[in-house]
């Protein structure tokens, strides 16, 4: 039987490595039924919405969604498409797995990380209110005692950074899940708990007790700033992160770059009811419809994707067929050039056929 999955192009670079995603999963011969739906600035600019109810209907019936990525208008705009999503579903697992690949640039040999990222909450769940208004009045009224300066304290704006013990427990749980079923071996839960005592603290307190009940994964904790120097000096001394949403984000590039960059980092929301399956690079408006960036990083989140719906082997050879591409090292884009090689790059498209042909 075959899996129906709603395609979301997207826009910048999305609808060129939505489509070589889309022939790469359709090239393993696995049946799926697309429903393409475009949701972002284009869309925004014709129906008035960046995100129209007739995706958020497509992903209610489809439950799985492959998603290139969505432009966020910097400081004004509408609000992230892609936060939005995720909240909607409550996909509050984000898994990012980041693998060195044999031929890539990268002053690293052996990484072998994997991030758990929770989705849903924390500064990054876009709770704000604007300067000046009633709202942040109210807000600044309460914690009057706690700003310093009176400038500061009439005209500021706020975010709220709401951290849950429900919010914790469900990602660290699903982080230790993860690493029994996978093989492996350590967690570490990454804070801001010195600074931060009762949102970080409180997920730090309750990583400390889900870890408890699984004594064969070996469980530590770092903050956030150190982790950071950590995984630039010693990224093998690491295993499976589990952190908050917003220091998730940031480490996730950080760790996409030990591994030769954004081009080959996937990744995947997970939630009860649902998944939605996207790259970790944004839309790189810059390089929009020039044929010219990579298409893995959208490709491995297919793998990722057909592992989900239980095509485990159709999985395994997506990703071997693009490993093998970037380790021959012909058919592969700017990014993955190093500066002395005089070999010129390939376009997406051709990036695409060449893991096409490796199938
Ligand atoms: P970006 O990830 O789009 O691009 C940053 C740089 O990384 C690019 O200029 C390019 O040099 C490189 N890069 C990215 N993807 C690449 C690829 N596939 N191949 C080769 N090189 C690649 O980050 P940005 O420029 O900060 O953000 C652009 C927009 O994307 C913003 O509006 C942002 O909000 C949005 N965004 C969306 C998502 C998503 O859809 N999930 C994620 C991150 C950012």
């Amino acid at each position: 039987m075959g899996h129906t999955v709603t395609l979301i192009r997207g826009d910048g670079i999305g609808p060129e490595v939505a489509e070589a995603t889309k022939r790469v999963v359709d090239a393993t011969g696995v049946k799926i039924d697309w429903d393409i739906q475009d949701a972002g600035v284009d869309v925004h600019a014709r129906e008035g919405t960046p995100l129209p109810e007739r995706v958020k209907e497509s992903m209610k019936r489809t439950k799985v969604c492959l998603k290139a990525p969505i432009t966020t208008p910097v400081g004004t705009g509408f609000r992230s498409v892609n936060v939005e999503l995720r909240k909607i579903f409550d996909l509050y697992a984000c898994l990012r797995p980041c693998k060195t690949f044999q031929g890539v640039r990268s002053r690293y040999d052996k990484i072998d990380l994997v991030i758990v990222r929770e989705n849903t909450e924390d500064l990054y769940a876009g709770i704000e209110f604007k300067r000046d208004t009633p709202e942040a009045a109210r807000i600044l009224e309460v914690i009057k005692d706690l700003q310093p300066a009176a400038k500061i304290r009439d005209h500021a704006g706020i975010s709220i950074k709401p951290i849950s013990v429900e919010g914790s427990r469900r990602i660290v749980e699903f982080a230790f899940d993860f690493a029994e079923k996978n093989g492996r071996k350590k967690v570490t839960a990454v804070h801001k708990a010195n600074i931060m005592k009762h949102t970080d603290g409180l997920f730090l307190e309750v990583a400390r007790e889900v870890a408890t009940k699984h004594p064969k994964i070996e469980f530590e904790d770092r903050i956030v700033d150190n982790m950071c120097m950590q995984l630039v000096q010693f990224p093998d001394k690491y295993d499976v992160l589990v952190l908050p949403n917003l220091y998730g984000d940031i480490v996730s590039d950080l760790c996409a770059g030990l591994i030769g960059g954004l081009g080959v980092a996937p990744g995947a929301n997970i939630g009860l009811n649902g998944a939605m399956f996207e790259a970790v690079h944004g839309s790189a408006p810059k390089y929009a419809g020039q044929n010219k960036v990579n298409p893995t990083a959208l490709i491995l989140s297919g793998a990722l994707m057909l592992d989900y719906l239980g095509e485990k082997a159709a999985c395994a050879r997506v990703q071997k067929a693009c490993a093998a591409v970037i380790a021959e090292g012909k058919h592969v884009t700017y990014d993955l050039r190093s500066a002395g090689d005089a070999r010129p790059p390939v376009g997406t498209k051709e990036m695409a056929d060449a893991i096409i042909a490796r199938l």
